[in-house]
């Protein structure tokens, strides 16, 4: 059974402090999940700490980044041997704020995706639109685009075992969530594609879907199962809210798995 994959992206937050206080309150509500599975995502230089203080849990840890490169004369980079090294299962690339604040294009990002899954790490490959391209019905071309670009330098193969999350640009840190049915319509349209391409890669794909996921707006996410997982960015940093939110996803996966 695919467990729903919940992974806190913490962006450009936390401190020792902070850590220390909620990795406890983590491991501690880890410990009666069945149908939910945790990953943290703190800045690069809290991995190593995290992961000793995970260890011998099911929580994984994921980068908010990697370079294209392995080694050599790039100033400021992390490679994703680096990332092996202390512990790290995933890697989300393709994030927005990667895209606009680090001019990251699309086949920038393909070469990451690639270079993560030859170095056996799974990719959160992240994409979706802008309230532009939305309103220009251009929600399916944009996605499309980044998983051709990947396909150009490599095959269909490259998708199995790795995951797309479905973030429209709108609905991040904005506190408006996506129409489950417009989710609903976006990851069915990915995966018709990736399905016409190969039938079985698809099945080995999961599909997250982020953007302002909160306690109070999932109620409609669970009605069936289109999608293996959140990435959760503002509400995964109150603890508090967190726990709150982990707790009505196990409850509403534990309603849907006996439906
Ligand atoms: C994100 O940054 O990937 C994200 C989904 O953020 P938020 O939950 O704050 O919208």
């Amino acid at each position: 059974m695919k467990k729903f994959l919940v992974t806190a992206n913490w962006k450009l937050n936390g401190s020792y402090n902070f850590i220390n206080k909620n990795i406890k309150i983590i491991k501690k509500i880890n410990h009666s999940l069945k149908y939910c599975q945790l990953s943290i995502s703190p800045p690069y230089v809290y991995l190593h700490y995290i992961n000793n203080l995970i260890k011998n849990t099911s929580i994984s840890l994921t980068a908010q980044n990697v370079d294209i490169h392995l080694k050599g004369s790039f100033t400021g980079e992390i490679s994703v041997n680096m990332l092996k090294d202390i512990g790290v299962k995933y890697v989300i690339i393709g994030h927005s704020e990667r895209r606009i604040y680090h001019n990251e294009d699309i086949n920038f990002i393909s070469k990451k995706f690639v270079l993560i899954k030859k170095y056996n790490l799974i990719p959160i490959l992240c994409i979706g639109e802008t309230e532009e391209q939305r309103k220009n019905k251009l929600i399916e071309k944009i996605c499309i685009n980044q998983i051709n670009s990947i396909l150009k330098i490599s095959n269909i193969n490259i998708f199995s075992n790795t995951i797309i999350a479905y973030e429209p640009l709108w609905a991040i840190g904005s506190g408006k969530i996506a129409d489950i049915n417009e989710v609903k319509k976006v990851i069915l349209f990915i995966r018709k594609y990736i399905s016409s391409l190969n039938k079985e890669i698809v099945e080995n794909i999961y599909f997250q879907y982020g953007g302002s996921v909160n306690y109070f707006n999932i109620n409609n996410f669970f009605k069936k199962k289109y999608i293996n997982g959140f990435l959760i960015g503002k509400a995964s940093l109150t603890m508090k809210n967190f726990i709150f939110l982990i707790e009505k996803i196990e409850k509403n996966l534990y309603l849907l798995n006996r439906s």
